[in-house]
């Protein structure tokens, strides 16, 4: 079976330049070979200029016109097809009588393709990527890095090279892809993928509002605000889950809720930081970050550090016999932390 991929591309600088001559010679081609085939027309309505006519001049065009040989003479006759097939289906319109419309000529602006018939000829896939990154060679363009985010099955027939606003793609046509993957994706896996989308950005959304109370809040409060540094490891650990749930989100209201208020819950350290950090900027509070190890194992009173303290959430010290909330704790010592690390700084 038959199966598209497509790819961003992340030309360098100079490689951008060229795709952007690239797009604007083949247009003109285009447009040179619509003026040809119009011109015969206009002469005598029995002359039609064929593409085999035109896709034989190509040779000629190339040899005197420097710009157009830099490019695939692949993708100069596929250019060439594309207004083929604008006339084909004019010349339909004409016989069956609809309104004409004649093939019009392209801007450069909106000219926005250029195809590669066969991989391997003005282009090359390659799919074994160096340093990182995967690669597509195209002639006059030179070795631009795909971002691809996906394998690449069966066999890479056409390469287009396409651009969408400020940003240019490549896309892939390929043959003889296994089918099993594409079999599964069924209407109903389709609709479940939209509604987790559609979760996911209401959660973070729900995030960030929240994120910008709290920081709200405690930008209000506080002229020093103290953090722990952030754990990369401790951030990225995925959350217990609890006994008899599966972590799936099913389609009863209340168990939808609860995984949203988890998902919210467990979240965004690091986004939550981040607006704190503007907020604590914008209000000229000063924010101190320190070092998270063994916040919730020592004793904020006699400096004692034991796991022996710890108690699920309660905390008890083994040496003094202080008891207190570990959350509390954690924040007594963070705040001693940072006012050591401001003694420290004065
Ligand atoms: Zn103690």
């Amino acid at each position: 079976m038959r199966r598209s991929y497509k790819f961003l591309l992340r030309p360098a600088v100079g490689q951008q330049g060229a795709l952007v001559a690239m797009l604007a010679d083949h247009c003109d081609l285009y447009n040179a070979a619509l003026q040809e085939r119009r011109d015969a027309w206009r002469h005598s309505s029995k002359t039609t200029v064929r593409y085999g006519d035109q896709s034989a001049q190509l040779k000629g065009v190339r040899a005197v016109v420097p710009e157009q040989a830099r490019w695939s003479f692949s993708s100069q006759q596929a250019t060439l097809r594309r207004l083929n097939k604008a006339f084909e289906a004019f010349f339909r319109r004409v016989k069956s009588g609809d309104t004409p419309g004649y093939p019009r000529f392209r801007s450069r602006a909106r000219f926005d393709t250029v195809e590669f018939p066969k991989d391997g000829d003005g282009c090359r896939w390659d799919s074994t990527p160096r340093d990182g990154a995967t690669r597509v060679r195209l002639q006059g363009v030179g070795h631009v890095r795909v971002h691809q985010h996906r394998p690449v099955r069966g066999r890479v027939k056409t390469v287009s090279v396409k651009r969408q606003g400020r940003k240019w793609f490549v896309v892939l046509s390929c043959d003889d892809v296994p089918p099993e993957l594409a079999k599964n994706r069924t209407k109903k896996h389709r609709q479940a993928v939209r509604r987790v989308a559609k979760l996911h950005a209401k959660i973070r959304r729900q995030r960030l509002d929240h994120a910008h109370k709290t920081a709200n809040f405690v930008v209000r409060d506080a002229d020093v605000i103290a953090h722990e540094r952030l754990d990369i490891a401790n951030m990225t650990r995925r959350p217990k889950r609890r006994p008899g749930e599966d972590g799936t989100f099913e389609p009863n209201g209340a168990a939808a809720k609860a995984g949203l208020n988890r998902a919210i819950l467990d979240a965004g350290w690091g986004v939550f930081l981040a607006v704190l950090t503007a907020e604590a900027e914008c209000a000229g509070r000063r924010l101190i970050a320190v070092d998270p190890r063994n916040t919730s194992r020592t004793c904020p009173l006699c400096g004692h550090v034991s796991a022996q303290n710890r108690d699920g959430e309660g905390f008890k010290c083994t040496a003094c016999g202080l008891i207190e909330h570990a959350d509390t704790v954690g924040a007594l010592n963070t705040a001693i932390r940072a006012g050591l690390a401001l003694c420290a700084a004065t």
